[in-house]
């Protein structure tokens, strides 16, 4: 298994623990910058008071809720009062269109695409076994979203659109500003599930005029288990976890001040870091995704090749199983995946790619690699020679 190369790390803190992986899945999760954990650090053994305490030792720990959610919504152009601090990006895609749904009650219709996040489907679908009619919007085979075919589906017993800005398995990305423009001329809400696009490309809801926005906090170096939910000011609001009056009553549960803390850091660090990181992951990505389409045969791209996210390729590989493969890469030490991380376990084809080449294999015979900024280039030919290996191997 070849180790990361010290020289990957130079410009690490020192304390970063860089595995003995090639780590390509910064779509499924990051690592906790340092940074990170050394604000959150206090947090668990010597400020472990309860925010909702009458006594100081507790309640002070208001004030830290309340920079983390400020540092949170500068990240998206919001004000703190507009955040919701939730468990993950799953709670925070059900509760927005939870709360558009109970805002309409006489509204059943919902508009969401083909593919959106387990946690969007597989929250609609219920939702239809409830009697609520879903429209889920088709995708070109280049993974874009047409406006045409939402405006067509949008009609006056529609509730909320859910479109999320970045798909996590492809990358591409949704037309949101327009999606955003043409559901405020409809009176219609628009939730969009950002957690790819955050620390990624810039959001700011003063330009994507959106009424609910979903982030999680592991897509951007902070931990998991820690979730935000953007809620325009007077956009309706119903909670979906009832409890205390926590979260202005708007989301029950005492709150992980760590966690909270460490996304506040994470966000500022992402606000910061936004410039830079396109720079240094695209040149990565492009390198690594020529060289496999050039030198091994029979790969197509999954996704349009510029309207998409800077970190992600995702690539069929044909005749050579998904699965296959990850094992095969897995045994090399790089990690990749064929989807959502959420979804690994199932022997399911990617229904992202399915939507897009609803004809061909290409949904069984792909992987998706997703760069952060602490890969090198020796991460990226590490990863080439694994899978043409790895592909020849399979294919006899
Ligand atoms: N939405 C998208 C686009 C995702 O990629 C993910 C996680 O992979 C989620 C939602 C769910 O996030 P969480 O793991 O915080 O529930």
């Amino acid at each position: 298994m070849p180790p990361v190369p010290l020289a990957a790390c130079r410009d690490l803190p020192s304390s970063v623990t860089v595995p003995a992986v090639i780590y390509l899945d910064h779509n499924a999760t990051t690592p906790v910058l340092p940074e990170v954990f050394e604000a959150m650090r206090p947090y668990f053994c010597e400020e472990w008071g309860n925010p909702s305490s009458a006594y100081r030792f507790g309640s002070k720990l208001k004030g830290v809720i309340e920079a983390a959610r400020a540092q949170v919504a500068e990240l998206i152009g919001a004000q703190p009062r507009e955040v919701i601090f939730t468990s993950c990006a799953t709670e925070s895609n059900n509760a927005a269109i939870h709360a558009a749904l109970k805002a309409n009650p006489r509204k059943r219709h919902i508009v969401t695409s083909a593919v959106e996040h387990s946690s969007v489907l597989n929250y609609c679908m219920a939702l239809q076994r409830d009697g609520y009619r879903v429209t889920y919007l088709p995708v070109d085979r280049d993974g874009l979203l047409k406006l045409v075919d939402l405006e067509s589906a949008v009609a006056d017993e529609t509730a909320v659109v859910s479109l999320m800005w970045a798909n996590n398995e492809t990358g591409v990305l949704f037309p949101v500003k327009e999606i955003a423009e043409f559901c405020r001329g409809r009176g219609v809400l628009y939730h969009c599930d950002a957690v790819q696009a955050a620390g990624k490309v810039e959001i700011d809801v003063r330009k994507v005029q959106a009424d609910y926005l979903s982030l999680t906090g592991h897509k951007f170096h902070a931990p998991k288990g820690i979730g935000a939910l953007y809620v325009r000011w007077k956009a309706p609001f119903s909670p979906l976890v009832h409890g205390g009056h926590q979260e202005r009553g708007l989301r029950g549960g005492t709150e992980c001040v760590p966690l909270i803390v460490g996304t506040g850091r994470a966000a500022e660090l992402a606000r910061q870091q936004l410039p830079e990181y396109g720079k240094r992951v695209r040149s990565l990505r492009d390198a690594l995704e020529e060289e496999i389409l050039s030198s091994i045969p029979n790969t197509e791209l999954n996704g349009h090749k510029t309207e998409r996210l800077a970190n992600t390729t995702n690539i069929t590989f044909h005749g050579v199983e998904s699965e296959a493969l990850l094992i095969l890469l897995d045994q090399e030490g790089i990690c990749a995946s064929s989807g959502s991380a959420c979804l690994a376990d199932s022997d399911e084809p990617s229904h992202v790619v399915k939507a897009m080449k609803r004809e061909s294999a290409a949904s069984r015979e792909m992987i998706r690699l997703s760069f952060g900024p602490a890969n090198t280039g020796t991460d990226a030919s590490g990863a080439l020679n694994a899978l043409r290996r790895s592909t020849q191997m399979l294919r006899g």
